[in-house]
């Protein structure tokens, strides 16, 4: 069963340059098109990353794309590399800063080294004053210490992959930030973060499918996940919020145009 809806969602965070999904683009996006996944933000991850997040969108409509290096890179990122970013991030193209923050989780770099170029993206962030998109996983306070730093100074924070609990939830809808949820809403024993999500003011909320990975029930066996199967993230939290699919998706997709400065489609 494939859901098809005639409404015009945007996947905010998907990796379209990762493997599984670069060499048969032109498939995918159709498949997401036919689905109503019909613009996409493609989030790079790191030096190679970005050049083929740039070349991406230079050559797809309706997609943008946001630069930024990884928690997971931060002991391989130079000066110079930063200073590689900062010029890049001005592609009119390039609607925001990230996926940067803290990965505790995998260890990958150091805490010192994730904590020193995260405050790095949210200098390129606020001077540009392009939103940012955060991975946090495992770092949740020191996250919000470092965000609050620039409290002020930055023009949008989104929580990506947004899996908080009731306190943390409350704490980052104080500060005025948004957060993106992914398949794992979905999934059958996230029943914790669908309550937390019924207290998420909608126009604070946004989707993505963080495809390759993450494919969202009833397709979790689907790999890669791709932007067409946003549409089971969707529906699973327009049943959370008593609203049609098309009421649902008709807010989300005017936040994400807002938050990320993106233009309207002419109606
Ligand atoms: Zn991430
Ligand atoms: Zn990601």
């Amino acid at each position: 069963m494939i859901l098809v809806f005639a409404m015009n969602l945007i996947d905010t965070h998907a990796h379209l340059t990762y493997e599984g999904l670069i060499e048969r683009i032109d498939e995918v996006l159709a498949h997401s098109i036919e689905a109503g996944v019909t613009r996409w933000i493609t989030v790079g991850t790191g030096k190679e990353d970005n050049e083929k997040v740039l070349h991406l969108i230079s050559e797809c409509e309706n997609m943008v794309g946001a630069l930024g290096y990884h928690p997971h890179e931060a002991d391989s990122i130079t000066d110079a590399d930063m200073a590689l970013l900062q010029k890049q991030a001005h592609h009119p193209k390039v609607v925001a800063i990230g996926e940067c923050g803290l990965d505790y989780h995998y260890m990958y770099s150091s805490a010192q080294n994730q904590q020193c170029i995260f405050r790095r993206h949210l200098d390129i962030a606020a001077d540009l004053q392009k939103p940012v998109i955060i991975h946090t996983r495992q770092a949740f306070d020191e996250t919000m210490d470092i965000l609050a730093d620039y409290t002020g100074k930055l023009r949008g924070v989104v929580i990506h992959c947004y899996g908080g609990d009731q306190q943390q939830t409350k704490l980052v809808l104080d500060r005025g930030y948004y957060v993106s949820f992914t398949g794992t809403v979905t999934f059958k024993n996230s029943g914790d973060l669908r309550e937390v999500t019924k207290t998420i003011p909608l126009d604070r909320l946004m989707i993505e499918t963080d495809c390759p990975f993450i494919s969202p029930h009833p397709k979790r066996n689907v790999k890669p996940n791709e932007p067409a199967l946003l549409v089971y993230t969707a529906q699973c939290l327009a049943d959370l919020y008593g609203l049609s699919f098309e009421q649902f998706s008709e807010i989300i997709t005017k936040t994400s145009e807002t938050f990320f400065n993106l233009p309207r489609l002419l109606e």
